[in-house]
């Protein structure tokens, strides 16, 4: 099946031995001009000229900009904390995977040109020259963390690579080395409004088809609206929500949910995605123009409130940055949280009893839940600390009777990344995607063996795709990782749900 060989899960983690140079091969394929020029970035996948100027006069803006950064490339003390705690080391072995020397790549060329060590002694002070080869290592490696924030937990000093990251793959588009995958994928956001450059009329035609889905199969008309001016409540969700397995049922959970409450809503044709890829490369302006377009859309809709749908790094965007971004949303109901979460919308109505549920549709699963990354360590769902992790379980909980958690260390902030966040789901770094999942792998796997779980249930479009992908590596089925609405929408029993085929049955029985 793979041309590289997949890692073997072991009960208990291990340290792996270390083997230089084991993924230096692995780089993403580079923008061309066109995706380079539509994102503002110059160059086409060759250095620029003058890039070394350019490199080092952007990283010394990052620096003035972002204090974080400052103190990052500053303040490591080469504890060694960090260095297994990363999924991509565990799963390669490759050193270069470890946190601490993934941020040496930018400190060593920070050392050397804007400290006075670093300038007079650099053999000392582990500084070097900015080359070609240097920048060749920056892009493969800085394209191998996903931007996961792991490291982060465990680093006394609290540095987080994963702002590192960003910071080098910003600084890399400005002299001409774009990542083509998230390059592309942005643009056709700014162009079409989603990252599947799905136009309004495919839209609106998947969504019909969703209702008569929908409709068919319990007898219910539940409602899938598009561009419904008036509505109270914007949907923002990832666009895979609109087609693919099992994102899909998740979408179908939503609707279901907000029927049973009672309330109006919409999707929109403008901002019909809740994905922001502007993260993922690090660039401010890109995170900004991707936002607006939902302001733009809540102010021509008219809504009320604004709720995003299952996916990780967009609600890492929009619950730390939306405000920020695309403020002040002055313009919504002061009641509701802006954003909220799609979650805390289902918890709070299973909290107030307005939902039929009958837990035993989901009985022939057995749970567990896997804590995306920029949920659990980059933002929260809900209004206490932790919340992020009970909220989604609560809910899981309350549709489904058989739930197991993994293995402690593998969960809540210490969870374990799918393998492909961070601009990394793309079919050129597959090698790297599979052999990073392998900490989440060994977790699921302990607890399919320990507690016969079946399924694993996930809260974010980026871990469902790579799951999909990557279980059938690990000897498990694609079909295995589930929306957590898919599982509210099988558990959810609608006022006249069931009563067609009552009516079928009477009459059956009286001929
Ligand atoms: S942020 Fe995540 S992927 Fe990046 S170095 Fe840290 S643990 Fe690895
Ligand atoms: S844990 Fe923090 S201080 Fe220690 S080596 Fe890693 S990044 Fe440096």
């Amino acid at each position: 099946m793979a041309d590289f060989e997949v890692p073997e899960t072991r009960e208990f983690p291990v340290i792996p031995t270390i083997m230089e140079g084991a993924m230096a091969h692995s780089s993403p394929y580079l923008a061309k001009e066109k995706f380079q020029q539509e994102l503002g970035f110059p160059g086409d996948g060759q250095l620029i000229d003058g890039w070394k100027e350019t490199f080092l006069n952007k990283l010394a803006e990052m620096l003035g900009k972002y204090r974080s950064l400052q103190v990052f490339m500053d303040i490591c003390v080469k504890c060694g904390a960090c260095t297994d705690k990363c999924h991509y080391f565990l799963g390669t072995a490759d050193p270069k995977n470890m946190p601490v020397a993934r941020q040496d790549l930018l400190r060593k060329v920070y050392r050397r040109y804007f400290t006075l060590p670093g300038k007079l002694f650099p053999k000392l002070v582990g500084a070097i020259d900015l080359t070609e080869e240097v920048i060749d290592d920056m892009y493969s490696y800085y394209h191998q963390c996903s931007e996961c924030r792991r490291c982060s937990v465990f680093c006394p000093y609290g540095i987080d690579t994963a702002e590192v990251t960003m910071a080098a793959r910003d600084i890399l588009a400005h002299i001409g080395k774009g990542q083509k995958y998230s390059n592309e994928i942005i643009a056709k956001v700014h162009k079409i409004g989603n990252n599947l450059g799905l136009p309004e009329p495919a839209l609106a035609d998947t969504l019909e088809g969703l209702e008569e889905e929908v409709e068919e199969d319990i007898g219910v008309k539940v409602r899938y609206p598009l561009d419904e001016k008036g509505a109270d409540i914007l949907l923002v969700t990832p666009s895979a929500d609109f087609f693919a397995e099992p994102h899909v049922d998740g979408l179908i959970g939503y609707g279901k949910v907000f029927h049973a409450a009672g309330v109006s809503w919409t999707i929109s044709s403008k901002a019909s995605e809740a994905a922001n890829f502007g993260l993922f490369i690090g660039n401010y302006e890109n995170m900004r123009e991707i936002s607006l377009r939902i302001r733009e859309a809540a102010k021509e809709l008219g809504v009320k409130r604004i709720i995003f749908g299952e996916c990780g790094h967009a609600w890492r965007v929009a619950y730390n940055f939306l405000n920020t971004l695309a403020g002040p949303w002055d313009f919504l109901d002061p009641n509701y949280p802006v954003p909220q979460h799609i979650l805390e919308f289902t918890s709070d109505c299973l909290d107030r009893g307005i939902l039929n549920i009958d837990k035993s549709q989901n009985d022939h699963m057995t749970l567990t839940f896997h804590d995306s990354c920029n949920i659990a360590r980059a933002s929260r769902i809900g209004s206490f600390p932790g919340s992020q992790f009970t909220i989604p379980r609560k809910v899981i909980k309350a549709v489904c009777n058989n739930f197991y958690d993994m293995a402690p260390e593998t969960i809540h902030d210490s969870t374990f990344c799918c393998g492909g966040g961070g601009g990394l789901l793309t079919d050129d770094l597959i090698e790297l995607r599979i052999k990073g999942a392998l900490p989440r792998m060994e977790a699921l796997k302990n607890v399919i063996a320990e507690n016969g779980v079946t399924h694993m249930a996930a809260i974010c479009a980026i871990c469902k795709s790579q799951f999909t992908k990557v279980l059938p590596y690990y000897g498990m089925t694609m079909d295995q990782i589930v929306s957590v609405h898919q599982l509210v929408s099988n558990a959810i029993i609608l006022e006249g749900q069931g009563e067609e085929d009552e009516d079928e049955d009477e009459t059956d029985e009286a001929a």
